[in-house]
Formats: C-alpha cells, sequence, structure tokens
C-alpha cells in the first residue's frame, strides 16, 4: 500500500478540490496512499477561494466566510486548524440589527446574550446551556452520519428536543419577546429552507451552540487560507493537484483502487451511472437541489455605519426583521419568488483581519436567498437592507460585484442554480444524505461521493471528505485506525 508513490499510478483520485475534496486527499495521503486531485477550475478550493473580485488589494471569499463549522469540526481539529491558520473569534458572534437603531446580540458568552434578551434571556439559555455545555459533543452528532446511534445520545435527544421546539408550529411558544427569536431565525435561514420545520431548527441551534462555545470566527487572510493549509499538507504528503481539468467521464482518470467525487449528486450519474448498483442509482436520481443565492461583494470606503455599536465589532450580521419577517421571505423563495424585504447574510471580516483590505478600507460579503436558477442582479436589493439599518452605506461603495444565483452555479459546478448547500437541506435529505444508510459516502465498489452533496451537508468542516476516506481506507485497504493528521 502507497509503497510506489508516482501519482501517475495513483491508489486515490479525488474528483474536485473544495474542502471536502481536499480533506479526503489529505486524509488518505496521510495513510500513506499516493493521491491525485483533478479540479476543473484553475485554483484549488471549490466554494472556499479568496479572489480580489471588485478592487486590486481587497480580497473577497467567493463562498464561505465565517467558521464555526471549521472550529468544531472533528476532522480540522485532528488536523491542527488552528495551529496552521490564523482565527480572529470576535467576542460578539453575531448581531441581528433592527431599523429601530437597537439590534440582537449573540455573544460567545451565553449568559451575556441571555441578560441582553430581556423576558427571554432565561428560555434562550434554557434553550442552548445544556448543548452549550456539551459543544463537542453536539458537534460530533451534528457532523457525523444521521442513521447511526449517536456517540452521546443523551447530550442528542436534548439537542433533538430542542430543535423539535424550534422546528415545529409552537416555536414561538416560549417567547415573548421580538429578539430572542429572531437571533435563532436568522442563523437557522442559513439553510435556506421554509421555517419552522425541523433542518433550519437543528442547523440553526447548531450553529447558535457554536457560537455560544467556539465562537464565529475569520481566518486572516480570507477562507483561502485554510484551503492552502489543506494543499500544503497535500503536497508535503505526496499529493497532487491538476487544475483546469475537468472530468467528464471516469475513464479519463487514471485506474485507482479508489475514487473520491467531491461533485454534486448529478455528476455521479453522469460520471459512474453505470457503476452504481441500481437501487443506488435509482435513489440518487430523487436527489434535489434547493433554493438559491445572490450574492454582492463590496470594496468599501469606510467600515459600515451599523446604528448599533456593537454590531460594528462582529464578523457576522443577520438582516431581514424580525422571525415573522424573515420566515415570510423565506416562504417567498420557496414559492418562487424574491422576497420583498429580503433575508440578508453580511461578513465584515476586515473588522477583524485588516489584511483583507487596504489601510482604512473595508470588504463586505452578502449574500441573500432568491429561487434557484434566479438571473436577477441582487446589489440593489442588498444595498436598501443594508441602509435600512446603517443609513449612509451606500455613499461608503467604491465598487461592488455582484452574483446571480445562475452565476454561483457557473463558478462552482456543485451549485447548480445557486443552491450554496449542494442540495436542498429537506428533512429527506438530512436524514439520507445522498443514501440512506450508516456509510452514505460509499456508492460503489471503488466509489466515494464526499461533498456537501453527503453527509453531513454544507459548510467547510471537511467532515465528508475525512468520512468518505475513512470508509475507502477501511474497505479498500482495510485500514481501521485514523491516521494521524497533526501539523
Ligand atoms: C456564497 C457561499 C457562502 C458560503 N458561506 C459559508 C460560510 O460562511 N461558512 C461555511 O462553513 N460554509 C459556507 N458555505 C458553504 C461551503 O462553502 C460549502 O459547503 C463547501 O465549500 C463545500 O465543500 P465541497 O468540498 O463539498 O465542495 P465545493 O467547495 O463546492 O468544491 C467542489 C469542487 O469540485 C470541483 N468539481 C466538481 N465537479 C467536478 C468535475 N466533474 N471535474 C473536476 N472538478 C469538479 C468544483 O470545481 C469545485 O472546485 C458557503 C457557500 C457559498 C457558495
Amino acid at each position: 500500500m502507497g509503497e510506489d508513490r508516482r501519482v501517475t499510478d495513483p491508489d486515490v483520485v479525488v474528483v474536485g478540490s473544495g474542502p471536502n475534496g481536499l480533506a479526503a486527499a489529505v486524509t488518505a495521503a496521510r495513510a500513506g496512499l499516493s493521491v491525485l486531485v483533478v479540479e476543473a477550475a484553475d485554483r484549488p478550493g471549490g466554494a472556499a477561494r479568496t479572489e480580489a473580485t471588485t478592487l486590486p488589494g481587497f480580497r473577497h471569499d467567493l463562498g464561505a466566510a465565517v467558521h464555526p463549522m471549521a472550529v468544531a469540526s472533528p476532522f480540522f481539529r485532528r488536523f491542527g486548524l488552528g495551529d496552521r491558520v490564523t482565527l480572529r473569534t470576535p467576542e460578539l458572534s453575531w448581531a441581528h440589527p433592527f431599523e429601530d437603531g437597537t439590534a440582537a446580540l449573540a455573544w460567545r458568552d451565553l449568559g451575556r446574550t441571555a441578560a441582553g434578551l430581556g423576558p427571554d434571556g432565561p428560555a434562550y439559555a434554557r434553550l442552548l446551556g445544556p448543548s452549550v455545555a456539551h459543544a463537542r459533543a453536539i458537534a460530533r452528532f451534528t457532523l457525523g452520519p444521521v442513521l447511526r446511534v449517536p456517540p452521546d445520545p443523551l447530550v442528542a435527544v436534548r439537542f433533538g428536543l430542542a430543535a423539535l421546539d424550534q422546528g415545529g408550529p409552537l416555536w414561538q411558544r416560549r417567547w415573548r419577546g421580538r429578539d430572542a427569536p429572531a437571533l435563532l431565525t436568522g442563523a437557522m435561514a442559513h439553510t435556506v429552507r421554509p421555517m419552522p420545520t425541523l433542518p433550519p431548527a437543528a442547523a440553526g441551534l447548531a450553529l447558535a451552540v457554536q457560537g455560544h462555545a467556539g465562537g464565529w470566527p475569520v481566518p486572516v487572510g480570507g477562507t483561502q487560507a485554510i484551503v492552502d493549509a489543506l494543499v500544503a499538507d497535500l503536497v508535503a504528503h505526496g499529493g497532487r493537484i491538476e487544475t483546469g481539468r475537468a472530468v467528464e467521464d471516469l475513464a479519463e482518470l487514471p485506474p485507482a483502487r479508489a475514487v473520491v467525487l467531491d461533485t454534486s449528486v448529478p455528476a455521479v450519474l453522469r460520471l459512474a451511472g453505470a457503476r452504481l448498483p441500481g437501487a443506488v442509482r435509482a435513489w440518487l436520481r430523487t436527489f434535489r437541489f434547493g433554493a438559491g443565492i445572490g450574492k454582492v461583494d463590496y470594496a468599501l470606503d469606510g467600515p459600515v455605519p451599523w446604528r448599533d455599536q456593537a454590531t460594528r465589532t462582529t464578523a457576522t450580521v443577520h438582516l431581514g426583521g424580525t422571525r415573522a419577517e424573515i420566515a415570510a421571505a423565506e416562504r417567498a423563495v420557496a414559492a418562487g419568488r424574491v422576497p420583498d424585504r429580503p433575508y440578508v447574510l453580511v461578513a465584515q471580516p476586515s473588522v477583524l483581519d485588516p489584511s483583507r483590505a487596504p489601510a482604512g478600507k473595508h470588504v463586505l460579503w452578502t449574500y441573500t436567498h432568491l429561487p434557484n436558477g434566479s438571473t436577477l442582479d441582487p446589489t440593489e436589493l442588498i444595498t436598501a437592507e443594508i441602509e435600512r439599518v446603517a443609513p449612509g452605506f451606500r455613499d461608503l461603495v467604491l465598487a461592488s460585484t455582484a452574483s446571480s444565483a445562475r452565476d454561483i452555479g457557473a463558478w462552482d459546478r456543485n451549485l447548480a442554480g445557486g443552491d450554496l448547500a449542494a442540495g436542498a437541506v429537506t428533512l429527506r435529505q438530512l436524514l439520507a444524505r445522498p443514501l440512506p444508510t450508516a456509510d452514505p459516502w460509499h456508492l460503489a465498489d471503488g466509489l466515494y461521493l464526499c461533498s456537501a452533496a453527503a453527509a453531513p451537508g454544507p459548510g467547510v468542516h471537511g467532515q465528508g471528505g475525512y468520512l468518505a476516506a475513512r470508509s475507502l481506507l477501511q474497505r479498500e485497504f482495510g485500514v481501521r485506525t485514523p491516521p494521524s493528521l497533526a501539523p
């Protein structure tokens, strides 16, 4: 195993170099296998790249910007991410400003957060406290396969009950004020799904738990720094990456004991349909994409003038008003309409990492939810929403670059129609992502799927890649003990 380290004759080929593809490649290379990664784009990283898309010197994250899942991820903990990349973690995990100039604030400190939530403070602490106290166990549970006995069943049950509470028709039952439910709804809306339903509640609560534990950090230099660390480790352990090479047929690849696809589900069917057992093929044909996003990157002459002062200190801001208003916006998107009052996710990484922009200037990363495949330029929709809570914002804009939902699907072929999750996060596709098995990465003999279309789903956590690689190490090479990934 791995004695012949020529990557012209690899043990493992990985198609796609997003964070999951790279995590799979690193894990296989660390186990002593020779690994070749083939990537369609001209640079590795998928939806975790950083580029100067507006003006020279302004570095924008093309996809992921804020990294609670990387911090919580068992893979990245083994990889020693914090020793390889400088992460800046704000005291304020996220802010949710309103038009009246006030904001609901999710501090890393749960007690401080509860203290700011008025009559709902105790209920917020009761809902999240037990999970925050076991944040690592929650990460193991939520960033692993769903169809198994969870590693910490009691912690999982309590978390599940909280998700049922916030994902069901009585989701308002425990709240009296505006701020606590809005704070949670802003996190739940990351799934781009109608609410109240279970997947947004589970994902939102998991994000909130990490917000009150490890925090919501940004990497110095951009998300690209995480990709660069993965690439450096892979190359140091004999792996090779070929960019600018879109794989259209598995027959183009050199023979290998295992092929790992960091691709969409339709690409699996196109590339490997004939190799799949009939039942797998039939199940994959039912896999569906969800709504899309439209994104705007801004180069700014100064920081965003949020009316709420604390909002100026965080990396992440949710806009869209109250719980009811955000839920209405998400219902509109799910029905194929552009909402009048959209939910907007904002990251302002240069508040914490001045290297992103020239001295005194800032970058701003924003997106909103749109129907899948929408060609709408979201610049005005997003600019107007920011202006509501940060008057004067418009005057700071030096340049901006917009991507419609259709554009997003064009620069990362996994995100068809702008679906940032690479497949709708419905209950069915949460439980069976992409297959209803305890090893959902294993598609056929020697063939694996590791992308966000496989468990545990979207996010820069590398867990899809790591768990796919663990499966292939065991099945194809008889390796049961995971390799060390430490720096
Ligand atoms: C706008 C946006 C914002 C986001 N924000 C966050 C965030 O703040 N935090 C967070 O944790 N997550 C965020 N995400 C989600 C996160 O970026 C993705 O879930 C993650 O990148 C998925 O990793 P992946 O390896 O599965 O796939 P991707 O990152 O999508 O990479 C897949 C790669 O495979 C390549 N590929 C596919 N098919 C082929 C083929 N046939 N041949 C060759 N190459 C191929 C693609 O070119 C691409 O480079 C965001 C995503 C987007 C789009």
